[in-house]
Parts: C-alpha cells; structure tokens; sequence
C-alpha cells in the first residue's frame, strides 16, 4: 500500500500542513517526535522528499539515506544518550510493521531494548 504525495501524513509534516513537535530541519530532512513514543527517546527522520519505502530508494538516494543515519545520531549526542546506545530502525512493507508509507528512519533511546523485536 502506497499513497501519492499529496496525501501523504509525512510529506503533510514536511511541508507544514500538519503540526509536529520538530527537532531538527537540515539538507533535505525533517526529524520530529514520534506521536506514540515507545522509548523515553522516540524520534523519526525522514527525507521531505516523498519516497514511500526502502523498496522505492534509488542510487540516487544513497547519500540522502546515510544523511539520515548521520542526523539521527547527531539527535542522540545532543540528547545525551549516545554513550548508554540506542537503536535505528526502518520498518519495511507489511512484515516488517510499515504503517506509514513515507520512508522513516526510528530513533530509540534512553532505555534498554531488548532483541529479538516481535
Ligand atoms: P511505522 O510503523 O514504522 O510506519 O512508523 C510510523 C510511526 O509514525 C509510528 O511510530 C507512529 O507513532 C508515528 N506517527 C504517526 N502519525 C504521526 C504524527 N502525526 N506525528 C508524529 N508521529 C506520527
Ligand atoms: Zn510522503
């Protein structure tokens, strides 16, 4: 399931039709607290560019991917959780728990997390 950009939740955030609590705007990315946080730290990054999944990235995207791996951990050094560690997660598709279909990084921190997720 795929919606287009106009009616897309996250392209809505980036282009401020809809309100999020943002934490940090830079080349190209938004990152903003999760609505439903499931860590004391629950961030999402994401490109402003609407690119539904991993399944949907090009070559072109690759420095645009890294970026987003590189804010989220910038977010966890200014929050002070870097050290204790934390996770990054893309959800993909239907098995792996996408619900929204605009790509987005999860940052978890500032508690232990177990593994294996369910
Ligand atoms: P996923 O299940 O990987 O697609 O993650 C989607 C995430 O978006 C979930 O963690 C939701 O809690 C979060 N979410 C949904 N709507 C909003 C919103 N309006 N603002 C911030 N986060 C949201
Ligand atoms: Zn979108």
């Amino acid at each position: 399931m795929t919606v287009d950009s106009a009616d897309c939740l996250f392209c809505k955030i980036a282009r401020g039709e809809i309100p999020a609590d943002v934490v940090a705007q830079r080349d190209g990315l938004l990152a903003f607290n999760d609505i439903h946080p499931q860590a004391p730290h629950h961030v999402l990054v994401i490109p402003t560019e609407h690119v539904p999944t991993v399944n949907d990235l090009a070559e072109r995207h690759a420095e645009l991917v890294g970026r987003m791996v590189l804010l989220a951990r910038d977010v966890a050094a200014e929050r002070g959780f870097a050290e204790d560690g934390y996770r990054l997660v893309l959800n993909n598709g239907r098995h792996g728990g996408q619900s929204v279909y605009h790509l987005h990084l999860h940052l978890l921190g500032g508690r232990y997390l177990t593994w294996p997720p369910g």
